[in-house]
């Protein structure tokens, strides 16, 4: 049986043996990114993603023009150093990657995971995995208590809302982040039939993903004064005032029930771009791994509970010093 890959967590994920370090809040020499929700992206002296992924960095300007840039082919083998590398459709937004690593001198694997999701969306590739020795997840609803519904209802009652509101004669307002979300909700609106207005961020970034989106509905950049009778997509953070208007924001944390007076809105619903915990437990039995690593959100509880289940799990970052603290006494 091969040895571990050996992974670090010096403020960010590294992986000494491949010096690649796993989606950097800053810069570095070499490092893998997931996905283009971070406006940190690549400012890297080598940056490896997919090729989606490096046409929203360019369009956000966060590529750093001396830096090279590396786009394997999801799912195919590219050849680095000593290493196998396979970037995996994760499901999460267009674009978004996981990394799979073979050591080739003893066939050694790593599965990263970034931000994912198992279901399938309407703007995202399904998400595939593979089996790996070591696994680092993203755990961001890694408690029991998170179980998403399933999209369908949460979009019919999504579309409900839309004629409700309009049939009332008022705006309805759709919030989602520019780059995931409100594709998805612009993709949920395909068959709906309505007019459709966006924020310029929306904008900027459904013309780049459009060849990747198949069918969406007819939609033009935001006017206010040309408003009433459209449905709007606005990131959640865009100032908006118009007469009439109702919000509905769309977010994995509508799962809480002080949700909507969080976010000041009419209305919040459960449509998320990431793994739920069912999803995660999914994903250790078909990743099969020896030692699992988790980042993001619920970590220690999430990885107490691997080990009650007989896995080698445990927390990356800061919490996890305290937890090893913790059970040494
Ligand atoms: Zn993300």
């Amino acid at each position: 049986m091969p040895s571990l890959i050996d992974v670090t967590h010096p403020r960010g994920i590294y992986l000494p043996e491949a010096d690649l370090w796993l989606d950097p809040h800053h810069g570095k020499a070499r490092a893998f990114v997931s996905h283009a929700h971070s406006d940190h992206v690549a400012r890297h002296g080598l940056t490896i993603c997919s090729e989606i992924t490096h046409q929203l960095m360019v369009v956000r300007k966060s590529v750093k023009k001396s830096g090279t840039v590396v786009t394997p082919k999801l799912r195919e083998v590219f050849e680095w150093e000593g290493w196998e590398l396979r970037l995996l459709p994760a499901g999460h937004i267009t674009g978004s990657a996981m990394l799979h690593l073979t050591r080739k001198a003893d066939g050694a694997t790593l599965l990263y995971t970034g931000d994912y999701k198992l279901r399938q969306g309407l703007s995202a590739e399904r998400c595939e995995l593979m089996q790996a020795d070591t696994l680092i997840m993203e755990t961001t609803f890694g408690l029991p208590k998170y179980r998403f519904p399933p999209a369908e209802n949460v979009i019919g009652q999504m579309l409900a809302f839309v004629r409700e509101t309009l049939e009332a004669g008022g705006i309805p307002v759709l919030l989602g982040y520019s780059l995931g979300k409100a594709q998805e909700i612009l993709c949920a609106l395909r068959d709906a039939e309505l007019p459709v207005m966006v924020h310029p961020s929306v904008a900027q970034i459904t013309e780049v993903l459009t060849p990747h989106l198949g069918a969406l509905p007819n939609w033009r950049p935001f006017n206010a004064s040309e408003a009433t009778g459209h449905v709007l997509v606005f990131p959640p953070g865009a100032k908006l005032e118009l007469p009439n208007m109702r919000t509905l924001m769309l977010s994995g944390w509508a799962l809480q029930s002080s949700a909507k007076y969080r976010y000041g809105v009419d209305v919040a619903l459960p449509l998320s771009d990431h793994a739920d915990h069912p999803e995660l437990h999914e994903t250790v039995e078909q990743v099969k791994p020896r030692r699992i690593y988790l980042v993001h959100g619920s970590t220690r509880e999430f990885a107490s509970e691997l080990r009650s289940r007989g896995y080698d799990a445990r927390a990356l970052g800061s919490e996890d010093q305290l937890e090893l603290n913790l059970s040494a006494h």
